[in-house]
């Protein structure tokens, strides 16, 4: 239920949302660049993500604490939920398609807007170290199915089963009733998108998902398409989505967002001003998770959700934080 405290911030943001696309296109015509004369000192480095990633926020700290390249931060924090197979919907141990296969989807962007994507992709534990590839030594920027596995076998990657018994059980437990309708948090859970800010201010994005669990054949979410499920630019900041993929691609939620804070929102109101964006256009909201994370080029943070219950972990001055989103509902 919509409080009238929510309502009000709302209406608030609509109209600040007029306010700043006026001042965005009195800038574009005096051809001044308003993102940049607005940055302070930034808080850096800064690591975000989905969930309670504790682990991968962790590791992903270790690269940029020591110098290290915001880029090469993301993919190691996110490897680690790749391979842990307790998390059940990342990489190995994630829950497969209705036909009990494994499918993962994962994309990785730098900080010159580079970026690689891999999606459909079976029997590879680390899906974002492949999109890395992808990114590094391909024209392309998505591979997918067969094609992601031909160029992660060429690249030395082992073919592994990544269907734990654990999975296996449960997809063995849901065909008896085959109910396909999500379940806000526990389906959407763990999809890990990351954004990292390095010591020399430079922004990166990864995000990597096994997909919602029992999808059919084939099916491809948001996560593995720049701009739905995760995306960067370097001048401004960036965003991840995690929870009904469909629901993110119809609105381009992660490019959204860093528009938004283009013309001049905080990474709080691109959040909610995108979550508002799916709750006015797209029916049976009442009934999925969609959640957003945002951070620009300060290291001010952002975080919104349909439903209650996002939770994400931010790190920043040495500390690592788990917090709980805003919500819509
Ligand atoms: N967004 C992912 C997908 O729809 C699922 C998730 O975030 O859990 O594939």
């Amino acid at each position: 239920m919509t409080t009238r405290r929510k309502f009000l911030a709302r209406s608030a943001f609509s109209a600040l949302g007029l306010a700043f696309g006026n001042v965005a296109c009195g800038n574009t015509s005096t051809g001044r660049s308003r993102e940049t004369d607005t940055i302070d000192t930034p808080i850096v480095p800064t690591v975000l993500s989905t969930w309670k990633n504790f682990a991968a926020n962790e590791a992903a700290w270790q690269v940029v604490s020591q110098g290290g390249r915001a880029l090469d931060a993301v993919e190691q924090g996110v490897r680690v939920v790749e391979a842990d197979p307790e998390d059940m919907s990342v990489g190995y141990g994630g829950r497969p398609d209705r036909d009990g296969h494994v499918t993962l989807d994962a994309c990785i962007m730098d900080e010159h807007g580079n970026c690689g994507s891999v999606c459909f992709l079976e029997n590879i534990k680390h899906p974002i170290s492949v999109a890395r590839l992808v990114m590094e030594k391909t024209p392309h920027v998505i591979l997918a199915g067969e094609g992601a596995l031909q160029f992660a076998l060429e690249n030395g990657f082992q073919k592994e089963n990544l269907l734990t018994e654990k999975a296996k059980e449960e997809w063995e437990a849901w065909k008896v009733t085959s109910e396909y309708k999500p379940v806000i948090n526990i389906e959407s859970h763990d999809t890990i998108g990351m954004l990292a800010i390095d010591q020399q201010g430079q922004l990166s994005g990864a995000c990597t998902t096994s997909g919602m669990a029992y999808k059919m054949r084939g099916r491809v979410g948001d996560s593995p398409i720049i701009g739905a499920g995760m995306y960067v630019d370097n001048e401004i900041g960036g965003a991840v989505a995690t929870g009904l993929g469909e629901a993110v691609l119809k609105t381009l939620g992660s490019f959204l967002i860093v528009e938004l804070m283009r013309q001049g929102m905080s990474p709080q109101q691109a959040c909610e001003e995108t979550v508002h964006r799916i709750t006015r256009k797209q029916k049976g909201f009442e009934d999925f998770q969609v959640g957003f994370l945002a951070l620009n080029k300060k290291g001010e943070t952002g975080a919104y959700g349909i439903q209650p219950g996002f939770s994400y972990v931010l790190y920043q001055n040495g500390e690592n934080k788990a917090l709980e989103a805003g919500s819509e509902l």
